[in-house]
């Protein structure tokens, strides 16, 4: 079974939202999960003009501190993250490559005024890392609505899309053929 590694990346408090994506993940996608501390320091990708960390350093990161026998590395952030020419983004991944990032920032209701729901924050963190985990198994942004892979640049468009793949976009075969990393 390929192995990933959750990495709680200024994560305070949410033990339990992690360990429940560990489950999801697992049922989701037949991955072994685990989690790894990061042994690299993410206030370096933090830009202080922008306020916001910088995904791209943290996917360096990540890639840099591989745990030992894992398949893929899938950083989970509690702070807003960035790409230089975007506003914010959800998440960034590698294509064809072992590092991913999410963030629940900007996935939590309360952050947009309303009433705080851990259901709907996990549901979308659910969508959100296996959207950017189906980047790394190779696939591209996808146009069908019933699919997680379809790109979203509001969080009404994560609540619009389920967390499975469509048809044409079904990843078993390729994380079945995923490399081991060392
Ligand atoms: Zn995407
Ligand atoms: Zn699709």
């Amino acid at each position: 079974m390929p192995r990933l590694d959750l990495v709680p990346i200024f994560l305070p408090g949410r033990q339990e939202m992690l360990d429940c994506l560990c489950e999801t993940l697992n049922l989701q996608l037949g991955l072994e999960v685990r989690q790894h501390r990061p042994g690299f320091d993410a206030q370096t990708s933090f830009d202080p003009d922008r306020g916001q960390y910088n995904s791209t350093a943290l996917l360096r990161m990540l890639l840099g501190d591989l745990p030992v026998e894992t398949n893929y590395v899938l950083g989970v952030c509690g702070v807003d993250l960035f790409i230089p020419v975007l506003t914010y983004v959800f998440g960034e991944a590698q294509l064809s490559g072992p590092a991913a990032v999410i963030s629940i920032h900007r996935l939590d209701p309360s952050v947009y005024g309303l009433p705080a729901d851990e259901e709907l924050l996990c549901e979308r963190l659910e969508k959100e890392a296996i959207h950017e985990l189906g980047h790394c198994f190779g696939l591209i942004h996808c146009q069908q609505p019933a699919c997680v892979m379809r790109a979203s640049t509001y969080v009404e468009d994560i609540d619009l899309k389920p967390a499975g793949f469509c048809h044409e976009c079904n990843p078993l075969e390729v994380t079945a053929t995923c490399r081991i990393f060392p």
